[in-house]
């Protein structure tokens, strides 16, 4: 499906839970002929929130992301809060992150390097795969 409309950027993304605003005169300019390609990437309608929370994600190459996976229901980017010092839980950042929710055996699919969170004093913790294989170990490689 094509679309085509008018809408202005967010100033700064990291400060808004949308990338744009003021959307108007929205057409469908090609509508969805028949079945959507089967993928990897998935292009059919995604399913709602709790599906997602309930399949738990893996950390996704942020260059993965932008070249295969920004049209797949599965991929997504989104903003993480990361509190820096445990013993002042008040003490947060925030960043954007990549993720799959899709299926382990997706052939598109790379990792990228293991993400380093930032803490206390200068100190770094950096998340292990074991994080991201514990989140989807309930899931077969194909489901
Ligand atoms: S890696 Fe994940 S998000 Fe990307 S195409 Fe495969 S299933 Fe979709």
């Amino acid at each position: 499906m094509e679309l085509s409309g008018q809408a202005v950027p967010v100033a700064d993304p990291r400060l808004e839970t949308a990338g744009f605003y003021k959307t108007s005169g929205l057409k469908v300019t090609k509508d969805a002929e028949g079945e959507p390609p089967a993928g990897p990437p998935v292009l059919c309608v995604p399913p709602d929130l709790p599906t997602y929370r309930a399949r738990g994600h893996r950390r996704l190459d942020v260059r993965t992301y932008d070249t295969n996976c920004t049209t797949c229901i599965w991929g997504c980017r989104m903003p993480v809060e990361m509190i820096i010092d445990h013993w002042n839980p008040s003490q947060k950042k925030y960043r954007f992150e990549t993720f799959c929710y899709g299926p382990k055996s997706c052939a598109l699919y790379r990792p990228g390097p293991a993400r380093k969170v930032p803490g206390r004093k200068g100190m770094s913790y950096t998340e292990e795969n074991w994080v991201d294989e514990d989140a989807t170990s309930h899931r077969g490689p194909n489901d």
